[in-house]
């Protein structure tokens, strides 16, 4: 096989959310961009159940007939089961492989240059600096050397612990997930679902794509639980557990399975170094009560290529990139911060517990619980929630957040 070396502005590693929209903005400002994938197609193997907001993807203008649209929101727990209905639409779940694949369009469009099945096996290093990348590619082994790497590679951080800036996560979440075909459900509602049955440091979810189709998974987190998260979902379909016992005998057969990991504790406290930037679940930029990180790498995948092609004649040294990392964690880190503390508090929960806890919610407007999930805990409003919320459990967590 031929071995080939070449010279980029930008070299971005993982052509998911985060890598997808950095390549995307670095080649509209003009730098000379390649990313690499591993897989064998954008968005192959998926490793998200897809749920996000409507307002965000409207704002980062992913068109709509990429999700299907939730409007209410149900919470089972052992023995109790509560369901926020809302008068509009204002969560989704992402047709994940389409939505991707949108992404990759923009980058090409760019001018971006795409490698798919191309590992990035090593980095290399001009002194502290990072200075390019080594990939194994369908055209045989490729050098790149760049100014700037954007390590977007998730849950990996392939560069960033390669070039020693970084270590591996160690608090993590392990999801596996059926996407199936499904006898008439209500695709208008998603579920999640807490307590030993469904996962004994996590949770459960039933995330309806269509009438007939649905993503049931469950989250397991570590250290906490070595448990499996495939045998835990393979018993939730058989027993057909809440919600799933709405089907009666109707039919749900599983059509893929996906599975996957995400950091789980907190963001990196260093997103940038001379010559890289990470970002999207490399640098941890994921809310951790929900899981969902989508919105946060398309945003932020945008950012770091802004910044990164600005950056560009000041040889991308730390400096230059610093505004990335201010920008950001402006924008998310004491949010996915105080979304730690409330997943610390029921990660240890038990079935009786829990269902007190979801208790909480049942008073909640659609609009305090959805900011409440999404983890936009401004001052204001955990202060009128702690202040006025009837349930002295609910007014302990919203102090509690209040607090952080
Ligand atoms: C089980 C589960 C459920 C989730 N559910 C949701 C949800 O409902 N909503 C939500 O918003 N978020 C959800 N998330 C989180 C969300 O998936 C991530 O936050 C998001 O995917 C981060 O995007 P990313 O681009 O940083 O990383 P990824 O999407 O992981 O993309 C990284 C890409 O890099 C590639 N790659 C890795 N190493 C290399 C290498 N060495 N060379 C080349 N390519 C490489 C990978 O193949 C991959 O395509 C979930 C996560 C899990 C695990």
């Amino acid at each position: 096989m031929e071995e080939k070396e070449e010279r980029f502005d930008i070299a971005v590693v993982g052509g998911g959310p985060a890598g997808l929209s950095a390549a995307y903005t670095a080649a509209m400002a003009g730098a000379k961009v390649i990313l690499f994938e591993k897989d064998q197609s954008i968005a192959h193997n998926i490793r998200t159940s897809g749920v996000t907001w409507i307002s965000e993807m409207e704002r980062l203008g992913m068109p709509s007939k990429f999700y299907n649209p939730i409007q209410n929101y149900r919470f089972v727990s052992p023995s109790n089961d509560v369901i926020i209905r809302g008068d509009a639409a204002k969560s989704c779940v992402l047709d994940v492989r389409a939505a991707y694949q949108h992404l990759a369009f923009l980058a090409a469009r760019e001018g971006a240059q795409l490698m798919i099945k191309s590992i990035v096996t090593d980095v290399i290093k001009e002194g502290q600096r990072v200075a390019g990348v080594k990939a194994s590619t369908p055209a045989g082994k490729l050098t790149v050397h760049s100014r700037l790497v954007i390590d977007a590679s998730g849950f990996s951080t392939s560069v960033g612990r390669k070039a020693g800036v970084v270590d591996q996560w160690s608090r993590y979440g392990v999801g596996a997930e059926y996407e199936c075909y499904c006898d008439d459900i209500d695709s208008t509602t998603w579920a999640l679902m807490v307590g030993q049955n469904y996962s004994d440091a996590g949770y459960a979810w039933f995330f309806p794509l269509s009438k007939n189709r649905v993503r049931v998974g469950v989250g397991i987190g570590r250290p906490e639980s070595n448990a499996e998260p495939l045998e835990k979902l393979n018993n939730i379909i058989e027993k057909r557990f809440k919600p799933l016992d709405a089907i009666g005998d109707g039919k749900i057969q599983p059509l893929e399975l996906h599975y996957g990991f995400i950091p789980n504790e907190g963001v990196r406290h260093n997103s940038i170094a001379d010559g890289l930037i990470m970002v999207g679940d490399s640098a941890g930029q994921s809310n951790p009560l929900v899981l969902e990180g989508i919105r946060y790498a398309i945003e932020f995948g945008r950012l770091a290529g802004e910044v990164g092609a600005d950056s560009l004649s000041h040889n991308s040294d730390r400096e230059s990139l610093l505004q990335y990392e201010r920008s950001w964690k402006a924008k998310a880190e004491s949010r996915i911060h105080s979304a730690l503390k409330v997943q610390m508090r029921w990660i240890g929960l038990t079935d009786e517990q829990w269902d007190k806890e979801i208790e909480i919610l049942r008073d909640m407007t659609v609009d305090e619980f959805l900011d409440f999930i999404k983890a936009d805990f401004s001052r204001v409003n955990m202060m009128k929630l702690a202040l006025h919320h009837p349930k002295v459990v609910a007014r302990q967590l919203f102090n509690m957040i209040l607090k952080s």
